[in-house]
């Protein structure tokens, strides 16, 4: 009998044509993988069917690791990490494809510290919650430091939403699956972080102010940052 831990976020997907959608989108082939919070390796009968070089299952319920090492003992493609994703560090991987249905309670976070290991990963493709999807898209008004960080890191995009009912237990929100393709390998993350903790520290004020420059005539710089577009935002990331 499959408990769910909500700590956790354990719905688990039950759908074989949602799990093989989700695994097209990423370049599985003769690639490096990490798959996050297998479960019961749903997920990954999919990704293994799509013949990666290695892959790697990182699980943080003790119950579901028992269980996955019974699963895959045969099996010499996979290697089995008991932790949490937050704490893995990722800089022994080069090219590293990322995928996952995330839980839902920490996925902003995990997201925001994988764009840590940005020159060690390829691509991510991830299911989460329609709103989180939402909030990372930079092509959608109302700027926010995830949209910058995910413009300039990687071209993104939102592909297919899914409904509660291919998952045990439901969940109580819509989920969205997303791709982030790691483009740019010359980003320097500390500079990232602390120019969007700048300029979205105060959205109230105009940017100049929150630059701690002159007074201008600029009009992008006397716009307020949730005003702006991805283009102007990157322009004034470019100019300061
Ligand atoms: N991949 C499975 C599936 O699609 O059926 C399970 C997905 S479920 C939404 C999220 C999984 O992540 C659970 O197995 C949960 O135990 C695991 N998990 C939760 N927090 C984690 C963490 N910090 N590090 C690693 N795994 C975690």
């Amino acid at each position: 009998m499959i408990k769910a831990k909500k700590s956790l976020s354990q719905n688990f997907l039950k759908d074989k044509n949602i799990s093989k959608k989700i695994t097209n989108l990423a370049k599985l082939k003769n690639n490096t993988v990490l798959e996050i919070g297998p479960g019961y390796g749903f997920l990954t009968d999919s990704i293994l069917v799509n013949k990666p070089k290695k892959l790697y299952i990182i699980e943080k319920d003790k119950n579901l690791i028992t269980f996955l090492k019974k699963k895959y003992s045969e099996n010499k493609k996979i290697v089995i990490i008991e932790g949490d994703i937050l704490k893995l560090n990722l800089n022994k991987f080069k090219d590293l494809i990322i995928i996952s249905n995330l839980p839902y309670n920490i996925s902003t976070k995990v997201i925001l510290y994988l764009f840590n290991f940005n020159h060690n990963i390829l691509e991510m493709v991830f299911m989460i919650q329609k709103e989180v999807a939402e909030k990372f898209d930079y092509n959608i008004k109302n700027m926010n430091k995830y949209k910058f960080l995910t413009r300039i890191m990687t071209s993104y995009l939102r592909h297919f939403e899914v409904s509660p009912k291919v998952f045990f237990p439901q969940p109580k929100v819509n989920s969205t699956v997303v791709k982030f393709e790691f483009k740019n390998k010359n980003v320097d993350i500390n500079r990232a972080n602390d120019f969007s903790d700048i300029i979205f520290k105060n959205v109230r004020k105009k940017i100049y102010k929150n630059l701690k420059i002159k007074k201008t005539e600029n009009i992008i710089l006397n716009k307020r940052v949730n005003e702006l577009t991805i283009d102007e935002l990157l322009w004034i990331y470019n100019f300061i």
